[in-house]
């Protein structure tokens, strides 16, 4: 059933008017009509009591004369009166002297209280009739109220005509005058209408008053200008991104906000065929490598899960059937709101690099191999040089002379010196290849590990070896082993006359934990700080600090490894700072997750 509030603004218009109208007219009318009946009660009071008094004074000669005669005569004055039912004159025994009923209607009883009651029936006057002040006898009169039911009527029918008149100029002008209020409603209904069927915002509405209608309607339409400003920015944003988009050489796409790609520009169609112009939802994973659709198909609902980036390599499947390796990243757009409204992303073809890379790789694997097989057979023949080279000193001391003996001394140290080197060169190979790391690792823990691996040199130099608080690291025990184990080995082996004193820190810097060796030793000239990482570089030649050149190369080899970096910052005999740099979190394709065999 429609409402009140469901019919339209004319209707209800007209219906307002009307009912305010006659409510008015009703109410109006009822206060006359009541305001009558009222006043005219009192002028009947005050009449009947006047017309009483003069029946009254005229029989107090026919009550004294006991005549029924001269009061009868005195009573028929009241037939002028035709609302008169009864009177009657009595005598002070209550005996009725005179009579007047025309029609036929009983005389009300006699009452002394001398007063005028209006009962259902009609009004009873009683009137003592005096004689010098005496009473001689009481005058009641019977009066009926039609004379109060006429005028009702006639003030009824009076109102009714009035109300019925008026309302009907009440419809009359309030049809004539609604459109006013109405047309202007209908131009903003029918704006708005054609808006939202045509989405056309060069609509307007038309202003038809000066009123709120007015000012409404021109709210309306700067409302729709300012929109339509915005449709046509959006517009043209929208063909600027899809004219870079097509001109560019990468692939791009979009997607909505739960991951549905929803534009694939030419190079995509290009390049996987037309088929793809057809998928829907989550159909581009067809054209993704098995081996890869897992892993794409985990960090897609990751970041759509989260609003982070996408960044994943993966192979894609070419129309002529062929995979290609591409680098595919997407960003989520925000609203205001910070709510994600799409994705954007792009993916590059690297198919070329990452085969020149998978050769390099497999290249370097090689050397790497040959590298360490190497290495580890050198070490047998070289043990066997340090050995004879010892028995031949203990046995045949006697035998040689001074010089021999001193060739034999050169002998031994080059041995020594040639199995440090090799066992270095054996770290070296090691520190490129991959280790498993289940678990981050606690460096505090590789710290303490380290120290007790340097304790004879830690005694011997008198150092302070301290460390603040260390991180759970995502690098390989050994690895970072071998990072801590050169650095503070060389902060204790490139001290001055002062006790070493090295400490150890770390903090996080962005998305990697920076760790410092910070020593108080002869520290570097910085034109060498570069320099120093290399392979067999070496700034101190002299006996006081032995060594291979290669601790240093093994430290940046590790920290690269893990996508970090290693830098010295020091001044000559003012201490060194060795800083490195790891990941905080595990890096997809980490290389320390990549299963492989050390030694
Ligand atoms: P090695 O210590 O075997 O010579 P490294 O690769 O560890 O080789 O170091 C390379 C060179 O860097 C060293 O020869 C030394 O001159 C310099 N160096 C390394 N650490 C320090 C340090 N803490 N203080 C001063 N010089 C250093």
């Amino acid at each position: 059933m429609r409402t009140f509030r469901d019919i339209p603004i004319k209707q209800k218009l007209v219906i307002m008017n009307m009912a305010a109208t006659t409510a008015a007219l009703l109410l109006a009318g009822l206060g006359i009509v009541l305001t009558d009946s009222l006043l005219f009660r009192r002028y009947l009071q005050r009449d009947l009591s006047s017309l009483a008094k003069i029946i009254a004074d005229n029989s107090t000669a026919a009550l004294t004369f006991n005549d029924p005669r001269a009061a009868a005569e005195t009573l028929g004055a009241l037939r002028a009166r035709t609302h008169v039912l009864s009177a009657c004159i009595y005598r002070p025994n209550g005996s009725i002297l005179a009579r007047y009923a025309p029609r036929g209607s009983a005389c009300p009883a006699v009452d002394r209280r001398d007063e005028i009651r209006f009962s259902r029936e009609g009004v009873v006057v009683s009137q003592g009739i005096l004689l010098t002040g005496q009473r001689v006898g009481t005058l009641m009169l019977f009066y009926d109220l039609g004379e109060i039911a006429e005028r009702i009527k006639l003030y009824g029918s009076t109102v009714f005509g009035v109300l019925t008149a008026s309302s009907l100029l009440a419809l009359l002008l309030s049809s004539r005058l609604r459109t006013v209020i109405e047309n202007p409603i209908s131009q903003l209904v029918r704006a708005s209408t054609l808006v939202s069927e045509t989405g056309d915002y060069g609509t307007r509405a038309e202003k038809l008053s000066g009123d709120e209608m007015g000012v409404l309607v021109d709210r309306f339409n700067a409302m729709l200008a300012g929109i339509q400003s915005r449709d046509d920015d959006l517009k043209r944003e929208r063909e600027r991104f899809r004219f870079m988009a097509e001109s560019m050489p990468q692939k791009i796409f979009t997607a909505t906000p739960t991951g549905d790609v929803d534009y694939l520009n030419r190079q995509w169609v290009e390049f996987a065929g037309p088929g793809l112009e057809r998928i829907e939802d989550w159909g581009w994973a067809q054209f993704v490598h098995p081996e890869d659709l897992e892993e794409n198909l985990r960090l897609w609902r990751h970041s759509i899960e989260t609003g982070e980036p996408f960044h994943f390599e993966h192979r894609f499947r070419r129309a002529d059937g062929k995979y290609r390796w591409h680098l595919s990243r997407a960003h989520a757009m925000r609203d205001a709101g910070g709510k994600i409204s799409m994705w954007i992303g792009s993916s590059t073809d690297i198919h070329e690099q990452k085969e020149k890379e998978e050769a390099l790789r497999r290249a370097n694997d090689d050397l790497q191999q040959f590298a360490y097989a190497a290495s580890h057979d050198l070490q047998e023949p070289i043990r066997n040089v340090a050995v004879y080279s010892e028995i031949v000193s203990r046995r045949y001391h006697d035998l040689l002379d001074a010089e021999g003996q001193q060739f034999l001394g050169f002998l031994k140290e080059g041995g020594r010196r040639l199995a440090t080197l090799v066992n270095d060169l054996l770290a070296y190979t090691r520190a490129g290849m991959a280790e498993i790391v289940e678990a981050p690792v606690d460096s505090s823990v590789v710290f303490e590990h380290t120290l007790a691996s340097l304790a004879e040199a830690i005694r011997e130099s008198q150092a302070t070896v301290t460390c603040g608080p260390l991180p759970r690291v995502y690098v390989g025990e050994a690895h970072l082993q071998q990072v801590f184990q050169n650095l503070i080995g060389n902060a204790l082996k490139y001290r001055n006359e002062k006790a070493p004193c090295i400490h150890v820190s770390a903090v996080g810097r962005g998305a990697d934990w920076c760790f410092a060796v910070e020593d108080n030793g002869i520290g570097i000239d910085p034109k060498y700080k570069e320099k120093i990482f290399g392979v067999f570089k070496r700034l101190h030649h002299d006996r006081n600090y032995s060594g291979t050149g290669i601790g240093l190369a093994i430290c940046q080899r590790v920290v690269e490894r893990y996508g970090g970096r290693i830098w010295v910052e020091s001044q000559p005999a003012k201490g060194s700072t060795f800083f490195f740099t790891v990941p905080r979190h595990a890096q997809p394709g980490d290389p320390a997750q990549v299963e492989s065999s050390v030694g």
